[in-house]
Order: structure tokens, then C-alpha cells, then sequence
């Protein structure tokens, strides 16, 4: 997924407090990515010179406040970036973004979120031309084009040096899909996003006393800007910034310190594929899209879903926390109690994978403790999200089970994934997705469950839309590839 975030301070405001804002913004993306975190800030006078903390672990693991406010105390400008690998190494401290690359016109740094799919041919494009590249991220591809694409440009005497959006149309017309993209010079930052419009991004003004969902939703808040923002979700924009809009998709938007600029946008736009995973399951539920809060999806499919797959049960519970609003929304519509089954203790880390049943169950119990007076005897409907491999879920009914549970119903508010990714997310070949080539019935039994039902596409469909003004967002279309098996382009075609 990738959590990315830019922030410019507005002219006249003297550096000094965009560390503590980046810090803020990048722990409010933490749940797009924890493998790594990093920042790049600009002082704005020196375009060969750009200030980094980069590191492995969370964002509290990476940034300590006193290196961040000293690194930083002269930015005007910073770029953040949340990492979650799907391509490229795990492990190697070069693939930390942001990215910096060296250019014609001084240091350019990149924050990535996406996949390219076509990243194999570009790749030996690249590496044809006769330059070395020294990770397996599809994020330095994009700097190289970039940096060629600068390198190519005949830079008129009266170019500004700073600005480079011309170059960065090269990026739309030779990548397609997937990137939201935050790109920096010494003196502003660019927003991009993708012709399909795949992964989030917006931007926000930072004006002291707004806020940011009232705003978003009345239109107010008129106080001097103090600067500029831009993030994957505007749950990252804090409390004094004003939601401006979504970047469109195709678009790129220049942010310098005097103000925010549309600068292109392709003429060449298909129907729009926005994952629709990040309403499911990976955007956090108070973040807009749309024009929509992520939480009113999320019950609404709850609410379809108890429409569509009702059972008779004493209790509706969840596995805390991502399924929680769909549980209630299911809860309400089909007017059984909701009630906790488990207990989550948010002080356990990492869970790694275990070679055997008995290791996996005893690493989900540390995490979960079974609500015993809550389950023994109560036919339960367990609400999840999604269920990818559903390495987790067998053993949450055994403890339930274990613990007096007479009945477990397994309700999942999406359809059956039986498609991999190619876009940015993290879902596997098909022989690792659960529900490839099962029955209802055999999944049920995998899991030692009473039943299991999914929501349909087209409930899942019809949740996300029906919150979508239209006169805002005529243009709406979103990327259900790994549902359905139609992807936006053919991944299979490079
Ligand atoms: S295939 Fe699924 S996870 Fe990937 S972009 Fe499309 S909807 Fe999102």
C-alpha cells in the first residue's frame, strides 16, 4: 500500500514546525506501512542539497523528535513515506523512500504508492539504455524516468529551475498504472496520480483554527493559509488543515509556497479504477473518499450483508478492529445484539508466521483473549472484512468454539478474492487465496465453521456508490480486479 505525505510551508511562514507536522501525518498513515518510514526536507535556497532521516521500523522506531527538529529546523518543504513492499527487497535500507535521485537540474525526491505492471519491460528499458539500477523497486524505475525525462528536456534560458512539470507528463504517458506519486525539488512538490486514479491522494490547506471534516463538508474556513499539504488519506491532515479536494485522477498538481496549481491532465483518461479494497479494508475509517467517510461503507456492507446472508443467531461480533463498523452494520440490520467476542491487546507486536497449528493458535491467543461469559452457549455471527489466505481465521473459531461457542457463523462483508494483485497490494498468487476453487461449504469446513457467506460484488458495488455525489464526482469507477477478474489493463500484456 504505502503511506505517502508532502507538506509546504506558505510563503511568509519562517521553517521550524513542518518535523513535528511530518511526524504527525506519517503516524496517522501508519497502518499503509510499517516496514519503513522516512523524510526528505528542502530549505528551499539549495537544489543540491536535501536534508533525510530514513530508517527501517515505525514511524516512533525511525524518528526520534530531537533529530527530526534539528534535521528539519530549516525545511520548507518536506516529503514522507510510509513503506509496504510488494515489489522490490523487504529488508534493504536502499529501497527506504523517499527516493533521491541526483538530476540535471539538482536533487529530485520521490515518495511512491502503487505497483507498476509494467514493471518487468520498463526495467529492461532502463537497464538497456546502460544505467545501473541498485534496487528491485519499481519507485527507482520512476526516478530514472523522471530523471531522463529531465535530462531530454531543452530547458528554455527563462525555465524556472525548479519547476519540472512538463518532464513529469512523461511519466502519465509511459506508465499506466499504479502510482500516486509525490515528487519534490529544492522549491515545491508535485501530486500525481495515475490515469485510473488507483491509489489515493489529496490535498489540504493548513489554516490555523479549520478543521478538516467540517470543512470538507461546509466549505469554510477562510484564515490566512499557512501551507500546503498533501497526503494518501486526509486522515493524515491535522486538525488545523482544510480538506481541499482529491488530486483527479490523470492529474498533476504543482504546490509551491505561494499556492496550489492544476499543471496538466491527460487527455487520454479511461473509466476510473479505484481500488476498492481501500473502502474494504485498508484506509482507515475516518479518511474521505469520494466525498464519503470510509466508516458509512464499511456498516453500509454490513448492513447489505446481513440482507443478503441472514442466519439466526444470538449475538453479531467482529475480530477487533478492521471489521468493527461492518459487524455493527450488520448488527442493526438484522436486529440481533451486537456483542464482543474478543479481547485484543494492542501491546503485542508482530506475530510471525509458525510452522504448525498449535504454534499459530498460541501466537493468536497472545493477541486475543476470548470474552468467555460472552460466547459459551451463544450461537455467534463473526463479522471480518475481507479473508485473503484465512491463515487466521480457523483458529479464531476453534477458541471460540473451545470457549463454549455453540455455533460460529462466518459472515465476510466483500466477496470471495480469487485474483492476485498487480496494483500495489499485497494479494497472492491464487493457489494462496482461500477461496479459489472451494465451495462455500469446504471453506466453512476449513475453518471448523457453522456456515460461511461473503457479501455479493454487486452489494459491495452499490455500498461504495450510494454515498458518491454525483454532481462532485461524475466520472466514478472502481478497480475490482481481484473480485471479478477485470482488470483495469492486462497484467498479463508486458
Ligand atoms: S486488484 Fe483488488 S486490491 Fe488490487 S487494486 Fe484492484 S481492487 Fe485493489
Amino acid at each position: 500500500m504505502c503511506g505517502i505525505f508532502g507538506c509546504i510551508l506558505a510563503s511568509g511562514v519562517p521553517p521550524g514546525c513542518l518535523a513535528s507536522i511530518a511526524n504527525d501525518s506519517l503516524t496517522a498513515l501508519q497502518h499503509r506501512g510499517t516496514e519503513s518510514s522516512g523524510l526528505v526536507g528542502t530549505s528551499g535556497k539549495d537544489n543540491d542539497h536535501f536534508d533525510m532521516v530514513r530508517g527501517k521500523g515505525l514511524v516512533r522506531d525511525v524518528f526520534n523528535e530531537d533529530v527530526l527538529k534539528s534535521t528539519f529546523n530549516e525545511s520548507i518543504a518536506i516529503l514522507g513515506h510510509n513503506r509496504y513492499s510488494t515489489a522490490g527487497m523487504k529488508d534493504a535500507i536502499n529501497c527506504v523512500q523517499p527516493f533521491v535521485v541526483h538530476a540535471v537540474v539538482g536533487r529530485v525526491a520521490i515518495a511512491h504508492n502503487g505497483e507498476l505492471v509494467n514493471v518487468a519491460s520498463k526495467r529492461s528499458e532502463i537497464l538497456k539504455r546502460g544505467v545501473g539500477l541498485s534496487t528491485d523497486t519499481d519507485s527507482e524505475l520512476i526516478a530514472q524516468i523522471i530523471s531522463k525525462a529531465i535530462a531530454d528536456h531543452v530547458r528554455s534560458d527563462n525555465s524556472e529551475l525548479g519547476d519540472i512539470s512538463k518532464e513529469l507528463e512523461t511519466v502519465m504517458e509511459e506508465v499506466d498504472i499504479s502510482y500516486s506519486l509525490l515528487v519534490m525539488t529544492y522549491d515545491r512538490i508535485y501530486a500525481i496520480r495515475d490515469r485510473y486514479g488507483n491509489r489515493p491522494l489529496c490535498i489540504g490547506t493548513l489554516r490555523p483554527g479549520a478543521n478538516a471534516l467540517k470543512n470538507a463538508q461546509n466549505g469554510s474556513g477562510q484564515s490566512a493559509p499557512f501551507g500546503y499539504i498533501v497526503a494518501s488519506e486526509s486522515c493524515a491532515l491535522p486538525s488545523f488543515a482544510k480538506f481541499d479536494r482529491e488530486v483527479r485522477p490523470g492529474e498533476i498538481v504543482e504546490i509551491t509556497r505561494t499556492g496550489i496549481k492544476e499543471r496538466y491532465r491527460s487527455a487520454r483518461l479511461p473509466t476510473p479504477a479505484f481500488c476498492i479494497f481501500e473502502y474494504v479494508y485498508f484506509a482507515r475509517s475516518d479518511s474521505l473518499f469520494e466525498g464519503q467517510q470510509v466508516h458509512r461503507v464499511r456498516r453500509e456492507c454490513g448492513m447489505r450483508l446481513a440482507k443478503e446472508a441472514h442466519i439466526d443467531a444470538d449475538i453479531v461480533s467482529t475480530v477487533p478492529d478492521s471489521a468493527t463498523a461492518a459487524s455493527h452494520g450488520y448488527a442493526q440490520k438484522s436486529g440481533i445484539p451486537y456483542e464482543d467476542v474478543l479481547y485484543r491487546n494492542s501491546y503485542v507486536g508482530r506475530s510471525f508466521i509458525q510452522p504448525n497449528t498449535e504454534l499459530r493458535q498460541s501466537s493468536i491467543t497472545k493477541k486475543f483473549g476470548v470474552l468467555t461469559q460472552n460466547v459459551s452457549g451463544k450461537r455467534v455471527v463473526l463479522v471480518d472484512d475481507s479473508i485473503v489466505r484465512g491463515n487466521t481465521m480457523g483458529i479464531i473459531v476453534r477458541l471460540l468454539k473451545q470457549h463454549g461457542a455453540k455455533e460460529v457463523h462466518i459472515r465476510v462483508a466483500s466477496p470471495p478474492i480469487v485474483h492476485p494483485c498487480f496494483m500495489g497490494i499485497n494479494i497472492p498468487d491464487t493457489k494462496d487465496l482461500i477461496a479459489v476453487n472451494k465451495s462455500l461449504e469446504d471453506i466453512a469446513a476449513e475453518f471448523g465453521a457453522d456456515s460461511v457467506q461473503y457479501l455479493s460484488v454487486q452489494g459491495l458495488k452499490e455500498s461504495v456508490q450510494r454515498g458518491i455525489e454525483a454532481s462532485k464526482y461524475p466520472q466514478v469507477g472502481h478497480c475490482m480486479a481481484c473480485l471479478t477478474g477485470e482488470y483495469p489493463v492486462d497484467p498479463y500484456d508486458f
